[in-house]
């Protein structure tokens, strides 16, 4: 069966580096679904959740943080600000992350000194959060 190397590079690591058949990626602009022989391709990500088929039918999720995915040849490269696969991820940490932006979002409309700018931040942390808990499968 055709495969290709999804290998997904953070700041600090190599998070992935394994062979594949089937990949699907947050997109900016929607999910992009990549399979072998894919066309060269450069894109955008979104923060969320990367889900990837192994050769021997088994799924893979991993969380990544924005970034770029580019296809060349054989390999999908991501360059992402984090990659963190399922077991990586703490929970903990997240569900204190989500209720922070919780918190900070509710202040909309009643807070004057927060500005537009910390309410677009406590967003996308609020996202964060979210699709690492999804990739948990905690969401
Ligand atoms: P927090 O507010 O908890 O720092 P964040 O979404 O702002 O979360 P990022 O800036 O996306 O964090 O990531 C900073 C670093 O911390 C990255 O190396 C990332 O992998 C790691 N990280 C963040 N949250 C978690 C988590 N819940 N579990 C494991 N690693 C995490």
């Amino acid at each position: 069966m055709a495969q290709l190397t999804l290998r997904i590079i953070t700041p600090e690591r190599i998070a992935l580096d394994e062979p594949v058949v089937s990949v699907r990626l947050p997109g900016v602009d929607g999910s992009i679904g990549v399979l072998p022989r894919h066309a060269p391709m450069i894109a955008a990500l979104d923060f969320g959740v990367l889900s990837y088929t192994r050769p021997g039918g088994t799924e893979g999720r991993i969380f990544v943080s924005g970034g770029f995915a580019e296809v060349r040849g054989d390999t999908l490269r991501v360059i992402s600000r984090a990659g963190e696969k399922p077991e990586e991820i703490d929970e903990s940490r997240a569900r204190e992350a989500e209720k922070r932006a919780r918190e900070r979002l509710a202040q909309r409309g009643s807070a004057a000194t927060v500005s537009e700018v910390d309410f677009l931040r406590a967003e996308a942390a609020l996202r964060r959060a979210l699709m690492r808990l999804r990739a948990k499968e905690l969401r």
